[in-house]
């Protein structure tokens, strides 16, 4: 007999992504020369991780009482309204959104699927997408339906519009997942056509069955245009009665929390009865889980958003580093003819590597390239990579290419 529970989660015992990072830090142990693009996590051209000093010295001076007290389980009022002024465009945009505190964006995701899906219903994933989404879907039983992101270097619009109407007839109620702006793994971001088509083919089969559409903007902060990055949001005031949007906030990069875990989830739905109980079902899975958000990290950035401008600063600062880099990327790849994912900005950089992408890693690694082999693509981590070593790296992956 076996005291295993009849479900099991259909994934490898090791994640992929912490298996080749931490082969490439035994090898650094000993060669100088290591090129390691795993993991997503910004560091300095120095190796060193990059942590916000304007966040740090106010979560330093946090009072003991601020540290240890309990958070309101929703992240409170004041979280409520930093959040809103942080993300959303405008007033205007989706002004009856509803806001819960998470712990990370991953919280968000968590909260997202848990609530606002019936068990086997599809949720829609755009190849490459990044890894663990599988995972999260299902873990909630849910199921996932694939297709690519991107046709033609734009957004594959015609078949997201296909699989959204298809699944909502049979199933009644559908999920798509856009990881945008700066999105993980190949660094576009949809532009404002793009996002308005999707609002028209959401809304389309929103009159076949519910459609749950998941914004994940873990890496918006470090969009090339800050200014005008949230522009797109504004589209969402025209989302149907029948649709609920998710959007999902991380602080794990936008304020270097990675391990402060604290993001938020944004839900809306346009009809407020039904707002309403969404709210008491969110508020109850936070209870029944991580039962309240991380305190001092909740007060740290209620206070950082009364006055944000150092932090702006630091942040244009390591945004152009990343930005820099993916340029420079860019350039080698043109000039040494490596084909790869149209990338406009963000922590990584996808080339579509070759038929045995496993292989190829191996061949990169005897090389002393450590990147993630994600099947039909590898992932370039570039936010780890110093700018001097994009040429090497670029040559490097054209002579292995076969
Ligand atoms: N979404 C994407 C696309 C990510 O890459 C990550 C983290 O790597 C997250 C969400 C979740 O981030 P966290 O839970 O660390 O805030």
């Amino acid at each position: 007999m076996s005291v295993l529970r009849d479900f099991q989660l259909p994934f490898p015992e090791k994640d992929s992504i912490f298996t080749v990072a931490g082969l490439a830090a035994k090898a650094k142990q000993t060669n100088n020369d290591v090129i390691d693009g795993t993991l997503g996590a910004l560091y300095d051209d120095n190796g060193k991780l990059i942590t916000y000093d304007s966040i740090f010295k106010i979560v330093r001076s946090l009072t003991n009482e601020q540290f240890a007290s309990y958070a309101p389980i929703t992240g409170g009022e004041e979280y409520k309204e930093t959040i809103k002024e942080w993300i959303l465009p405008n007033k205007n945009t989706i002004p009856s959104c509803e806001v819960n505190a998470s712990m990370g964006g991953s919280g968000a995701i968590y909260l997202t699927l848990s609530q606002f899906f019936n068990e086997n219903d599809d949720v829609i994933l755009l190849s490459p997408y990044w890894g663990p989404y599988d995972l999260f879907v299902k873990s909630r039983k849910l199921n996932t339906v694939k297709t690519p992101f991107l046709v033609d270097e734009k957004f594959n619009i015609d078949s997201v519009r296909e699989l959204l109407i298809k699944s909502a007839k049979e199933k009644k109620r559908v999920g798509l997942f856009i990881n945008s702006p700066a999105n993980n793994p190949t660094g576009y971001s949809l532009t404002n056509e793009e996002w308005k088509q999707l609002i028209q083919a959401v809304n389309e089969a929103s009159k076949y069955g519910v459609v749950v559409l998941v914004n994940d903007i873990a890496y918006i902060d470090y969009s090339e245009d800050l200014s005008n990055s949230r522009e797109y949001m504004n589209y969402f005031n025209e989302l149907s009665e029948n649709v609920i949007l998710s959007i999902c906030v991380s602080f794990s990069k936008s304020l270097s929390f990675y391990g402060l875990r604290l993001g938020a989830l944004i839900y809306y739905t346009k009809n407020e009865d039904d707002l309403a109980l969404l709210r008491k079902g969110i508020t109850l899975e936070t209870r029944a889980t991580w039962s309240n958000p991380n305190h001092s990290a909740i007060n740290s950035v209620n206070i950082l958003a009364k006055d944000k401008e150092i932090f702006n600063k630091e942040n244009r600062k390591y945004a152009s580093l990343l930005l820099n880099r993916g340029k420079t990327f860019t350039k080698f790849a043109k000039q040494y003819n490596l084909p790869m994912y149209p990338y406009k900005e963000g922590f990584f950089i996808t080339i579509p590597g070759c038929e045995n992408n496993e292989d190829y890693c191996e061949r990169l690694m005897k090389r002393n390239v450590f990147l993630v082999n994600q099947g039909d693509s590898v992932r370039i981590a570039i936010c780890a990579i110093k700018e001097n070593d994009m040429e090497r790296l670029v040559k490097i992956l054209k002579e292995e290419l076969k």
